[in-house]
């Protein structure tokens, strides 16, 4: 399977894809086209565990890693996941679900693809003869940095840095990231938001000259953000696998549609939904959530993609977000796979801050896609109330998912297709905002609310979050966004 650049002009195989991260021209890497799964091939998925599932979705893109070696890698990956179920589906009732993806060594969903990336990338390199040391760059909103740190450290032949906005994380991620081990890791906080963060990181990434002098000394540049097609790849399997659980455990027959809610910032998780779909799983509608920075459901229920608006914190960070940069795979499909029309448009978003997508392509967009937002206050009383009626805890995240699927459920009363909402973190990660909206208290220390919260629900506490109060602090570094190739150079030199 070759992968084509979104922009156009470039052509690679599935290993260069991901060892490379973005195309040269800043397009992003897309399979030439999606490869099928049948209701046979499905029927013969019911009854593997998460791993084969996993790495027979990976083969169908990634055809030259050879398959024993990816199962192999999958195994070792879900393996690090608590609870012995890598992606459990957790029935609330008889048309709601949970997709619990928060399991991992990081307490979010980014884990599902961050244990398993070391390897892809790793093996993609050996592929394509690349002999240099591969550095990592990642910019996060909080959760991918820490699962990426966590995926890669002390990996052979790998260095990575990680870069986050300094007041845009909270608490909990800030200390997870902070105190992170390894020997070939490195962490940065940057003074701006997250697209500041992310667009600094992406100008190194695009710059030839930067490039060049790395590979003077020895390096090759790559991406563990979801712009990197290895990262997309992971995540489509669990959309199948909740699928399957749902057809094995009898709650619906094999051919009948699901649809996922999913809480989105940069349109990876989600993106990776419309891939399965595309790929043949009986999907009937996708809903988008938002939280406060709705810029996403602006875009869906008008089809005008406009950045320039106020950029709010809020206590669900991993979704502040205003420029979706996985937006632009979906963009590229709408237009029939136009790469001059897609170019286009990502310039515009780039020079004027906005772009607009003709009629057709909303109407196909509205075809799949619904999208809703969750304000702050409906964050707190989607946590409270849901916990009220059915004792299940959610993170702030989860809880702008389970907020529009509510909504959708609400306005689509004739729907009866069962709702699957994708849970992207554990509530232990975001301790003190699930015990304010569970109870009313602000408690300031991170590791108190932890222990409360134990209390209020009973749910069980990670084991790698109870461990990181005693973890030292390694890294307190922050930098301007124009200065971060020089941390890069400082930390390649040290
Ligand atoms: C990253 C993240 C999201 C957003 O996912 P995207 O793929 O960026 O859309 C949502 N929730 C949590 C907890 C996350 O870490």
């Amino acid at each position: 399977m070759n992968f084509i650049s979104t922009r156009g002009g470039e052509k690679v195989t599935g290993a260069q894809a991901i060892a490379q991260g973005i195309a040269k021209n800043g397009g992003l890497f897309v399979p030439e086209f999606f490869p099928a799964v049948t209701e046979e091939e499905l029927t013969a998925m019911l009854g593997m565990n998460y791993a084969e599932r996993a790495a027979t979705v990976l083969h169908k893109y990634l055809d030259e890693y050879d398959f024993d070696g990816l199962k192999e890698a999958c195994e070792k990956a879900y393996a690090q996941f608590e609870g012995g179920d890598a992606a459990p589906l957790v029935k609330i009732d008889s048309s709601l679900y949970m997709l619990e993806l928060f399991h991992g060594p990081t307490c979010a969903f980014k884990d599902m693809a961050l244990t398993l990336l070391p390897y892809l990338l790793r093996k993609g390199c050996d592929i394509t003869g690349i002999k240099e040391q591969v550095l990592i760059l990642v910019a996060t909103s909080g959760d991918t940095g820490k699962a990426a740190l966590e995926g890669f450290k002390d990996a052979e032949g790998v260095k990575i840095m990680v870069f986050y906005p300094n007041d845009g994380v909270s608490k909990m991620q800030k200390l997870q990231m902070a105190t992170q081990e390894g020997k070939n890791v490195n962490v940065v906080a940057v003074r701006g938001n997250f697209d500041a963060c992310q667009s600094a990181v992406k100008t190194i990434f695009t710059s030839e000259t930067c490039k060049q002098e790395l590979k003077d000394r020895g390096y090759i540049l790559s991406s563990a953000n979801s712009i990197n097609f290895g990262r997309l790849a992971p995540q489509i399997a669990y959309y199948f696998s909740a699928y399957l659980d749902l057809v094995s455990s009898d709650q619906i027959a094999m051919g009948d549609k699901v649809n996922f809610a999913v809480p989105t910032g940069n349109f990876g998780n989600i993106l990776a939904a419309y891939y399965a779909m595309k790929m043949g799983l009986p999907v009937g509608k996708l809903v988008c959530a938002s939280n406060k920075n709705n810029v996403l459901t602006d875009f869906i229920k008008s089809g005008v993609y406009d950045r320039r608006r106020e950029f709010y914190k809020t206590m669900s960070p991993s979704m502040d977000i205003l420029i979706s940069s996985n937006l632009e795979r979906l963009i590229f499909e709408l237009s029939g796979r136009n790469e001059t029309r897609t170019a286009l448009r990502m310039q515009e978003l780039a020079e004027n801050g906005t772009y607009r997508i003709y009629d057709e392509e909303r109407e196909l967009l509205e075809q799949v896609f619904a999208a809703d937002f969750c304000g702050e206050d409906e964050t707190v009383e989607t946590i409270y109330e849901f916990f009220e009626e059915y004792q299940y805890p959610m993170d702030t995240h989860t809880a702008c998912a389970m907020y529009a699927a509510g909504n959708y459920m609400a306005a689509n009363e004739k729907d009866e297709t069962p709702m699957v909402v994708v849970s992207t973190a554990s509530p232990y990660k975001f301790p003190q905002d699930v015990m304010y909206a569970l109870t009313g208290n602000d408690i300031k220390d991170s590791f108190k609310a932890i222990k409360h919260m134990n209390i209020a629900t009973a749910m069980k506490v990670p084991k790698s979050l109870s461990k990181l109060r005693d973890k030292p602090v390694r890294f307190n570094a922050v930098a301007d966004k124009d200065k971060l190739y020089n941390e890069v150079i400082k930390f390649i030199e040290k």
